[in-house]
């Protein structure tokens, strides 16, 4: 378990004073503007060398995405984009960090802008984050004024500006090429890759689009050392990670521990325990709605990392975790998720526009009980038909909690379908 001390975010709750006053006596922009003296090479490399992975979901290394932006620059300015859309069901961390802790946000932008030749930085906030919004440009505002951002930002000699952009409250708008062309004004539709950010972004120029906490995390790395971090958790699999755990479990709550903390550990030390005790647990999704469920007595012993909830079936995601217990109809609550995809899908690519819309159709069936038990087979071949044909993820999305449904419960739903065909009761219907 992560002691106090190495927490990163002392303010997640609310309890302090998150003002600039308030972030400075927690040790937050101190020593920035040596770090900055330290030069670009030197803070991607302590990046790539702490083992920080994407907290956005993809898990991919930071450092290394930072070292794919050009060395120099052939004439186009270079940009970092925020990914503060969290729009994930079940995925909540982001507006903790961004509402009671937001300095770390401000001052990681800075870091992380110097580091690769930005001299602006968008955050890409959520539609339906006014709060959040007000908090984090209170936030900027103190920092333009103390002189920690804008020109000659923090007495380095950078010149820097951020910005807040506010989005329209799509989903998609989270992926990182339809935030882009959000950002420009257009709708957010996810553009075809390559050519990756890296090499035209924003305004066709070097982006990189990174999370909110993978940036707030930035400037205690370099403050407390690579090896610090990469010391927490496993290799491959390092450093402290906001969890944030809904549900059934008794105690509801974001909480940041080490990544490497047990399942079981994580709900009986933060969230009191599953509500009704262990023997209640019936399936979790590990990592955001758009991760495989696993059952229960699968996931009590797996790690909470990249690899453990590989291994278990499933994956890290945004480390939401969503809690279910036996009296959740499994089947209707990932029916729920189909239809937030289908209602998300931009429509773009045929296999998510039409897939998603029947995948909902024939989970609508099988919440009632209404189908053959053939089409379990079905539904999951076009699962797969849907997986990995699509110009972004959203089509694995809507597919892959389907697929765990299917793996997991597939008795579940072949009961129902017996239990209404021999009309032997009914049950519960999707509304
Ligand atoms: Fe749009 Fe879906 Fe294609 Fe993504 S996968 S581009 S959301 S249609």
């Amino acid at each position: 378990m992560l002691t106090d001390q190495d927490r990163i975010f002392t303010n997640l709750y609310g309890m302090h004073d998150r003002t600039l006053k308030g972030a400075q006596s927690r040790g937050h922009w101190d020593g920035t503007a040596k770090i900055l003296q330290n030069g670009r090479d030197w803070i991607v490399d302590q990046m790539k060398a702490s083992g920080l992975r994407g907290r956005g979901g993809a898990g991919f290394p930071t450092g290394l995405k930072w070292s794919f932006m050009p060395k120099e620059s052939d004439g186009r300015p270079a940009y970092l984009v925020v990914n503060a859309d969290e729009s994930e069901p079940g995925t909540c961390k982001d507006r903790e960090i961004m509402r009671h802790d937001p300095h770390t946000l401000v001052e990681g932008c800075l870091i992380a802008s110097f580091a690769m030749n930005a001299h602006a930085c968008y955050i890409y906030i959520r539609g339906e984050y006014i709060r959040e919004k007000e908090a984090l440009q209170n936030a900027i505002d103190e920092a333009y004024e103390a002189g920690l951002v804008g020109r000659n930002a923090c007495g380095s000699g950078y010149d820097f500006d951020l910005y807040l952009h506010h989005g329209a409250g799509a989903y998609i708008c989270g992926e990182e090429t339809a935030l882009i062309e959000s950002l420009e004004g257009k709708k957010g539709m996810p553009r075809m890759k390559p050519p990756f950010p890296a090499g035209a972004g924003l305004y066709g120029c070097p982006t990189t689009v990174n999370n909110v906490e993978s940036i707030a995390v930035v400037p205690t790395i370099l403050r407390r050392g690579a090896d610090w971090f990469a010391g927490i958790g496993r290799a491959n699999n390092s450093g402290t990670k906001v969890y944030a755990i809904s549900g059934h479990v008794n105690n509801p709550c974001v909480v940041e521990d080490a990544m490497g903390i047990s399942f079981e550990e994580l709900i009986e030390t933060h969230c009191g325990g599953i509500r009704g005790g262990w023997e209640n647990l019936k399936a979790v999704i590990p990592g955001g709605s758009s991760v495989p469920c696993v059952t229960g007595a699968n996931i009590r012993d797996a790690i909470m990392d990249f690899d453990g909830l590989r291994e278990c079936g499933s994956s890290l995601g945004t480390a939401a975790v969503i809690v279910m217990d036996n009296s959740t109809d499994i089947i209707k609550a990932i029916w729920r998720l189909s239809k937030f995809y289908k209602h998300e899908s931009c429509g773009q690519c045929t296999p998510c526009r039409e897939g998603t819309g029947w995948m909902m159709r024939v989970m609508d069936r099988l919440v009632k009980g209404e189908a053959e038990i053939e089409e379990i087979d079905m539904l999951l071949d076009v699962t797969k038909q849907v997986e990995g044909h699509t110009i972004c993820a959203l089509g694995d999305a809507a597919a892959w909690p389907i697929q765990g449904l299917i793996k997991n419960f597939r008795g579940e739903i072949e009961d129902r379908i017996k239990v209404q065909k021999n009309g032997r009761g009914s049950a519960v219907a999707a509304e």
